[in-house]
């Protein structure tokens, strides 16, 4: 399997691109992609730009090599720009790479194929819900305006995301995700990183960005170490920021959500709030820290996610007693709430044969050993040491319910496709963990950095996990791989243009 991955990337990223083209039916689990490339450390063996071909100038310079990082650097470069990526770890793909559910956008093609009736209205009002309506709405409105297109974008460059799903707090099935139901992330980063290297933009890995500066007024420059080497000076004409958000980051988090102590995390190593920090010093205007999202569904083990494509496909949850206690699909922060008021503020997800044929990522998990397992509910409640009366009952009740489309018991509306019937049965015992920072830094519809008397920073672009206001109090699933395909291609479409003005 890691030979398969980095050979993957290999192919991907130093060869002609037919071998990556099967893209559509890539993704193995995001978080197996993740760990086996990890082994792909050596930079220009691996595809990466060797160091030693580092130049002292770019046009645009792009700090972070997740989904918003290159992103931006497809468009910069289709814009007639010469980009560089510097990413700080020995892999891109960040939490990128990690993703599993998918990609949230209205009124899309795929959508309007399968006769599923989407308006950006709606899904702009039920974001501005799940954000409890705290969202910067001048971002949210680009945001949703601009999501079909960022789908259609994504199908024009070989990333083809026709299956559909749906996450909670969401009224029909926006979830965009690869052909075959797998997790969005690895596909998602293999056929970006494809795209870079058929451009020939550089990526430098284990480059990690110290500091940027500013001369005669405009954001240029960048201090990187390159695998651990003495920090150089690099200039450019503007500079992207892209490294992503802050779960990572213990510092971080002890700082603005002590009570948060002790949470596992969902993200990848390098999600440390690097870039909100460079650019505080820079004077940009910093937001929302406080706001961390917990995610209802993790493995307490390694803090690997459960995707939300589980309860979208129909999952549901109990209890250590085998009692359903929440709306499944009521949005991430309810539904932790909920899980976090139980004794043992710990949950089990139960879902069928047939879940499992959908939501694909869950072979990740059996993989892993959390998927435990019964040919019937009542031996399933045995294995995991629940009631057996209460879970037989819970799951009965539920297909009562998806029959009747009416959940009398929660209120649950969505996901209630397909009963909970076909052997065998499963499930996984989740608890709630860090998952995502809604927090950072300010910026308005060009992404360009706002200071704090809401002007713009010459120079200087944003987009990703690292901004902050978009999601308002609570991020709806999968709508930051939609940030990040929509406002990375809007901050380098935008770089560009500062650049071309010069
Ligand atoms: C397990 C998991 C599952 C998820 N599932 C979904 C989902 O299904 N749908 C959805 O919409 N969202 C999902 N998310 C959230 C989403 O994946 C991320 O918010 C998004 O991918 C962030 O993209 P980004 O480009 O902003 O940052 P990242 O992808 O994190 O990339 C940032 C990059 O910058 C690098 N970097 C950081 N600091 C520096 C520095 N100083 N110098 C150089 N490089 C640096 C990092 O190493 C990293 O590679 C999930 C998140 C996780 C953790």
């Amino acid at each position: 399997m890691k030979k398969w991955v980095s050979m993957g990337l290999l192919a991907c990223t130093t060869l002609l691109f037919a071998a990556c083209s099967s893209g559509n039916k890539a993704s193995k689990s995001t978080q197996e992609t993740t760990k086996s490339t990890e082994v792909a450390s050596g930079a220009s063996k691996s595809g990466y730009a060797d160091p030693k071909s580092l130049k002292n100038n770019y046009d645009v310079i792009i700090v972070g090599a997740g989904g918003a990082g290159m992103t931006a650097a497809i468009e910069a470069k289709d814009a007639g720009l010469n980009p560089v990526i510097f990413e700080k770890m020995p892999v891109a793909g960040g939490n990128t790479s990690k993703s599993s559910s998918g990609m949230n956008a209205s009124g899309t093609k795929f959508q309007k194929a399968q006769g599923i009736n989407d308006s950006n209205d709606a899904f702009y009002e039920e974001t501005l819900k799940g954000g409890k309506g705290t969202n910067d709405k001048e971002l949210l409105r680009y945001f949703v305006d601009h999501s079909a297109q960022a789908v259609d974008w994504l199908d024009q460059n070989g990333i083809k995301l026709d299956n559909l799903t749906i996450t909670g707090g969401m009224s029909v099935k926006r979830t965009h995700r690869p052909s075959d139901g797998s997790a969005i992330g690895g596909y998602l980063v293999q056929g970006l990183l494809r795209n870079v290297a058929e451009r020939k933009i550089p990526i430098f890995v284990n480059a990690d960005v110290k500091d940027i500066k500013a001369n005669d007024g405009v954001v240029n420059e960048v201090k990187v170490q390159i695998q651990g080497e003495k920090a150089k000076s690099i200039k450019g004409k503007a500079v992207i920021v892209t490294t992503g958000g802050y779960g990572a980051s213990k510092k971080l988090i002890a700082k603005y959500r002590p009570d948060l102590k002790g949470y596992v995390t969902t993200n990848s190593k390098g999600t440390t709030g690097d870039g909100i920090a460079l650019v505080e010093k820079l004077g940009g205007q910093i937001i929302d820290m406080d706001k961390v999202q917990i995610h209802p569904t993790v493995n307490q083990e390694k803090g690997i996610l459960i995707g939300e494509a589980v309860r979208g496909e129909g999952a549901i949850l109990v209890d250590d007693e085998g009692n359903r206690f929440v709306n499944e699909m009521d949005t991430r922060d309810k539904v932790s709430a909920a899980i976090n008021a139980l004794p043992k503020k710990r949950a089990y997800l139960i879902f069928d044969q047939g879940v499992r044929s959908r939501a694909t990522a869950i072979e990740f998990y059996a993989k892993q050993g959390y998927v435990k397992e019964g040919k019937t509910v009542a031996e399933l409640a045995k294995t995991i040491k629940v009631n057996q009366a209460n879970l037989e009952q819970a799951v009965t009740s539920w297909n009562e319910a998806v029959a009747n489309k009416q959940d009398t018991a929660f209120n649950r509306t969505t996901a209630m496709d397909h009963p909970l019937d076909t052997a065998n049965y499963y499930a996984i015992q989740i608890a709630p963990g860090i998952h995502y920072s809604m927090g950072g830094v300010k910026i308005n519809t060009n992404t360009e950095v706002l200071d704090k008397n809401n002007q713009p920073i010459k120079g200087l672009y944003v987009a990703g996990e690292l901004v902050g206001g978009l999601h308002g109090d609570n991020r709806i699933g999968g709508n930051s791989v939609a940030d990040i395909v929509i406002f990375g291609r809007q901050a380098g479409q935008q770089a560009a243009k500062f650049v071309s003005a010069q």
